[in-house]
């Protein structure tokens, strides 16, 4: 080493594609690239709840992640064949389910629970020899658009340590975007990848539904959930995407399809014809000056660049807040049941009285659950209940169908469709806490995408006037995700031409911390 390009800050602030191309080249050791994150992670993450540091991770796994990184190197030494972006760490959201790693998903009710089995995407990642770093913050069970439900303290957003990095996914997009972790892996059921990156200056995809397995993902809710890649960028969203994928029989609603060429598409870089459908109802009123201003200058980069920029309409798409919030939460409320204090992690006994299964259940219940879940838990059984059955869920799912034919009907005019991401830019934290309906309004612009099942992308367009990042959406239709890496690998190259490098290079430096040890395990 010592070469200046293999300086541990040169090692964080290089992309996926970059290390897995100088790990491949035998420049650098999967063991070096894993302990610069290591250090990273010491010096600006801080542990949760301690008011210091971004608190993006919730478990530091440096034991494990250093051994795989050793193994790999071991593997390469002896000249195996390996794959591309073995050796290349990743972070993995709190909400997937790792073997013999804490796995809480941002509630207290998991707390201390070891999982006896790894996600099917774990598994993906172990079998591409990717060294896991640990898990990422995150909203309790999902829950969220700020990471501030976390019952172990909310992350901070590393452009603004005021500011949340937004959520479910706050700690995955944090982690890459502060260059703690090269990758993360996120779970979007209503934005909760996207939205993160949007404020974080990353790059974030929602697979289409069903392209990577949920096997082993702690349900929120299951016919909306989706996992998938955090990144810096969208090559580097696209090599994860491809180990993440493909079908699974572990879970009932996979696709048969193998992942696309998703790297091949990113490196594209070229979107003349391509028919890009710009979102009347995801534009305009409700969306900051800000937002807006940076989403038509990257429409406008598009238009020289040879798309066709056209106008389309989804006016259902007015009401997919509405529906979203009756059927995520009847969906959560069914598959929250199963924490009932007998089988996972925390169990508490009453204070008095005899200890039934119901008491325990409901004294569990009621300490280990947030309000955010338990709000969520009583909307969702009110929806479902005899006698608003039709009116609530029922409707619900009317429009849904309505959405559906929306997007339907949009891409036949056109072959990707855009807006601005979120509404805003980073909010403050503690701004929305009081005011959960302003906070499921930030929702507005991803949730269809999910009532859909289609994939969609945020990538960052640029930086507002507040001098924080604005994410640019792209949605595809359902298993076309190579579009959404076509379209968004080509406006990142204009982008970044534009502004003379990556968005990211312009993160301002984090103070270092006085305490850093985070080997320990915050939530076992
Ligand atoms: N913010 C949305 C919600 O709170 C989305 C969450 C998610 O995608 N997990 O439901």
């Amino acid at each position: 080493m010592g070469a200046a390009s293999a300086t541990p800050d040169a090692l964080v602030r290089a992309t996926a594609a970059d290390l897995a191309g100088r790990l491949a080249a035998g420049e650098v050791s999967s063991e070096d690239v894993v302990r610069a994150h290591l250090d990273r992670i010491a010096a600006v993450d801080g542990a949760p709840g301690d008011g210091e540091g971004l608190a993006a991770f919730l478990h530091v796994s440096g034991e494990q992640a250093l051994a795989s990184a050793r193994a790999v190197d071991a593997r390469r030494a002896a000249g195996e064949p390996l794959h591309a972006l073995a050796g290349v760490p990743v972070a993995v959201k709190d909400v997937v389910v790792t073997r013999g790693t804490p796995t809480t998903a941002g509630s207290r009710i998991l707390q201390g629970w070891v999982p006896p089995y790894d996600a099917t995407l774990v598994e993906r990642l172990h079998a591409a020899g990717m060294p896991v770093l640990g898990k990422t913050n995150m909203d309790e069970f999902a829950m969220g658009s700020s990471t501030e439900h976390s019952a172990y303290g909310p992350t901070r957003n590393p452009w603004d340590t005021t500011r949340t990095p937004g959520g479910s996914g706050g700690g995955s997009a944090a982690a890459v975007a502060a260059f703690e972790a090269p990758l993360a892996v996120g779970t979007d059921t209503g934005g909760s990848i996207r939205q993160p990156a949007a404020v974080t200056g990353s790059v974030g995809v929602k697979p289409t539904y069903g392209g990577v397995s949920r096997y082993g993902l702690v349900a929120m809710a299951s016919s909306l959930d989706q996992a998938g890649p955090c990144a810096r960028t969208v090559l580097d969203a696209a090599l994860l995407h491809e180990v993440m994928g493909g079908h699974d029989p572990r879970d009932a609603t996979s696709l048969p399809d193998p992942v696309g060429a998703l790297a091949d598409a990113a490196r594209t870089r070229d979107v003349r014809g391509m028919r890009v459908g710009v979102v009347r109802e995801l534009t305009g009123e409700g969306f900051s000056a800000g937002v807006s201003a940076s989403f038509r200058a990257a429409l406008d980069l598009l238009a020289d660049a040879g798309a066709e920029v056209v106008e389309v309409s989804c006016p259902t798409f007015a009401h997919a807040l509405d529906a979203y919030y009756l059927i995520m939460p009847s969906e959560a409320s069914s598959n929250l049941a199963r924490f009932d204090g007998m089988r996972f992690g925390l169990r508490v006994e009453p204070a008095e009285g005899p200890v039934t299964a119901e008491r325990v259940m409901a004294a569990t219940r009621g300490a280990g659950f947030g309000p955010e879940v338990k709000r969520r838990i009583i909307l969702g059984t009110y929806a479902l209940s005899a006698g608003y059955y039709d009116a609530y869920y029922g409707s619900a799912q009317k429009v849904r169908t309505l959405v559906q034919r929306d997007f339907a009907a949009a891409f036949e005019q056109a072959d990707v469709l855009v807006s601005p991401t979120a509404p805003t830019t980073a909010f403050p934290l503690g701004s929305k806490l009081d005011d959960p309906l302003a906070m499921y309004a930030g929702d507005i612009a991803t949730i269809p995408a999910n009532l859909a099942g289609v994939p969609g992308m945020s990538l960052p367009s640029g930086l507002a006037e507040d001098g924080l990042p604005v994410g640019f959406q792209v949605l595809a239709p359902a298993r076309a995700d190579e579009r959404l890496y076509r379209l968004g690998g080509a406006l990142e190259a204009l982008l970044d031409e534009q502004r003379g490098g990556a968005l990211l290079d312009a993160l301002p430096e984090l103070p270092a911390l006085a305490t850093a040890d985070r080997s320990e395990a915050v939530t076992a």
